[in-house]
């Protein structure tokens, strides 16, 4: 069956065709700048074959009929009719407390999705575009909602609730969701299999560690806590965005400052963590270059953002009574040894011991980089796409 997987964003959509006998990935790419001028196609082939298409995309509908017309091509496309797309799988950012799991997006659960807005106004709407899009140029084709809270779903009450009054919690479902969910639950589970175990009897930390970074604690298969919370915004240090912060801190800069609501979240998420703090770039690999040869505040950024990582391994081998395995994943987590390292060192006293030499192997492969410590360190390469194709293939096969 071939499922087309996708990721609407405001002003970008990314896609990716699969051939779901064999898991084979046909065709991926992303149309970027939508409604701007130099809107702008990049297609690949699984053959290698790649093309840039500039053109006038004006909005969404218009994106998915320019990835429909790129994968009908007869040039660069990979199917020679668009009804042998059966279904498609969309990434959906916010699922509420409603959706535990993936499902087939039927009225009732488009006009839930529009619910979901006022929790996530920045990513809900473009999600949801994405899915009208779909509907409009490919009537009939079920459409699947696979949600980044999901996983997050059955965390604790006493994990999830912040201290505000529970009243604000009832009113308004102010509380902790998580996000990176459909990944967490990826890693978990290749980790399980990398380490010949069911994941029922594993205690696991993912660490989730790209532009936007999150670690979970996932207790026998289950996300049982996790550092993102009601946005984005909470726990690890990110490229832009702050992480922990004291949120006095925050009332006070803007009396201080004297910025509003729209400045203060743009402080928080696009002007904060790595990018803030280094004065340098947001990311990471830049910020590496410039710790390694001196850069005071790079130093710092790269040292925060370790420190984070390692503070929560720590937490949450509390959090479950115990700990077997950390997972590394994401552009960070999968390839800056640095931050391996430096997240890890320290937690000998937890059982976990870094080869320092298998740690600084580049390798596009899942693998183990520890001394053959009782907690194994894991690198996996994270796959959301195809978890999404897999949730879909699942609900309509
Ligand atoms: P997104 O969250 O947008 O999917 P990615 O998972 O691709 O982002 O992660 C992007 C981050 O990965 C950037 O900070 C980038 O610097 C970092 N990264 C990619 N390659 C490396 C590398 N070789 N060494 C260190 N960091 C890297």
């Amino acid at each position: 069956m071939t499922i087309l997987v996708l990721n609407s964003g405001s002003s970008s959509v990314k896609y990716r065709l699969f051939e779901m006998n064999g898991e084979k990935c046909l065709a991926w790419g992303v149309v970027e700048r939508i409604g701007a001028n130099g809107a702008l196609l990049i297609h690949q082939r699984h053959d290698g074959d790649q093309v840039k298409l500039a053109g006038e995309i004006a909005d969404h509908q218009s994106a998915i009929e320019y990835i429909l017309a790129i994968l009908l091509s007869p040039n660069h496309g990979v199917i020679a009719d668009r009804q042998e797309i059966k279904a498609v799988g969309h990434r959906v950012v916010h699922g509420g407390e409603k959706f535990s799991g993936s499902i087939i997006i039927d009225a009732e659960v488009m006009s839930q999705l529009h619910d979901c807005i006022e929790l996530a106004p920045l990513h809900n709407p473009a999600n949801i575009k994405g899915i009208q899009a779909c509907k409009a140029a490919m009537k009939g084709v079920p459409q699947v909602a696979v949600f980044d809270t999901a996983f997050h779903h059955d965390m604790p009450d006493y994990a999830y609730m912040y201290g505000l009054p529970y009243i604000l919690y009832k009113k308004y479902a102010v509380r902790r969701y998580g996000f990176h969910g459909t990944s967490h639950r990826y890693v978990a589970d290749r980790a399980a299999n990398l380490m010949g175990k069911p994941i029922g009897e594993l205690k696991l930390v993912t660490c989730h560690l790209g532009n936007g970074c999150s670690s979970a604690a996932v207790n026998r298969g289950v996300s049982v806590d996790t550092t993102m919370g009601f946005t984005p915004v909470e726990g690890l240090l990110m490229g832009t965005r702050t992480g922990d912060l004291d949120v006095a801190a925050l009332l006070y800069l803007m009396g201080r400052e004297e910025i509003g609501l729209t400045e203060a979240n743009s402080l928080i998420n696009k002007h904060s963590g790595l990018q803030g703090i280094s004065g340098v770039s947001n990311d990471m690999r830049e910020i590496e270059a410039e710790a390694l040869s001196g850069h005071h505040r790079a130093l710092l950024a790269l040292n925060m953002f370790c420190y984070r990582v390692k503070k929560y391994i720590g937490a949450y081998a509390a959090a479950m009574g115990g700990l077997d395995g950390i997972v590394f994943t994401g552009g960070i987590g999968e390839n800056s040894a640095i931050v391996r390292q430096k997240s890890t060192e320290g937690l000998e006293f937890l059982g976990v011991s870094l080869d320092v030499a298998k740690n600084q192997v580049l390798s596009k492969d899942e693998r183990f980089v520890d001394t053959g410590s009782r907690v194994r360190i894991m690198v996996i390469p994270t796959n959301e796409e195809l978890v999404i194709a897999r949730d879909t293939l699942l609900l309509v096969g």
